[in-house]
């Protein structure tokens, strides 16, 4: 799960950035919106976390175009505008959710799990290869007789193949997903996570494959190379 904090504070977007990782969740920083539309068009999210007040604009606004232009990604507003009037125009402009500062780091915590267990508009939350299924709210991934038990960036990389399953996804692309912008990727870190990934699908009978392509990347086929 990967989450992006738009938020003008540096030592708030870092306090915050630092328990939601705590909490298993990858967190990339965006200062303003223009690095937040950056960001928004270099990676995928799964929240947002936006503050209102920011140097380069309204989030609110910003949130409300991006509404318009049918971009879906479930947004949480944080800010420091709390009376009633603020909270429903936030709501109104697209917010899913609405949480006035200061704010309780496990507090937020549970309110982003509460919207990943939100069905998303766009995608079903079941992915399905094979014999394989991967419930993408719940990190669950199942074979029809076993529950795979899966640690959290085992758990991405599974979405991600599975999302292309088939297609060859490149190394930057899975370096990406499974870690922010500023956490360190130690040499061979992907490596022992698709061997780790690769053995309990074999493990749990999954019909599908994890392929290397030497040099390239990873994809999941079913059967034989
Ligand atoms: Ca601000």
């Amino acid at each position: 799960m990967r989450l992006l904090i738009v938020e003008d504070s540096v030592r708030l977007a870092a306090l915050i950035a630092d328990g939601l990782a705590k909490r298993g969740f990858a967190c990339d920083i965006a200062e303003n919106l223009a690095d937040a539309d950056l960001a928004l068009s270099a990676a995928s999210y799964d929240i947002i976390i936006l503050d209102l007040g920011l140097p380069d604009g309204d989030g609110m606004v910003w949130l409300c175009n991006k509404r318009a232009l049918k971009q879906f990604v479930p947004a949480l507003v944080l800010t420091a505008r709390g009376g009633l009037e603020d909270r429903v125009a936030g709501l109104d402009a697209g917010a899913d959710d609405y949480l006035v500062k200061p704010v309780d780091i496990e507090e937020l915590a549970a309110r982003v799990r509460a919207l990943l267990r939100r069905p998303g508009p766009r995608v079903s939350t079941i992915l399905e290869a094979g014999n394989l299924r991967f419930d993408v709210a719940t990190r669950e991934a199942t074979t029809a007789k076993q529950r795979i038990d899966l640690a959290r960036r085992e758990a991405d990389l599974l979405e991600l193949l599975m999302r292309r399953q088939g297609i060859v996804v490149v190394r930057a692309t899975i370096e990406d997903a499974l870690y922010g912008f500023n956490e360190p990727v130690t040499p061979n870190a992907i490596e022992a996570i698709v061997s780790r990934l690769r053995r309990k699908l074999e493990d749990a009978g999954c019909s599908g494959q994890l392929h290397t392509v030497r040099g390239v990347g990873y994809l999941l086929r079913e059967g034989a190379p």
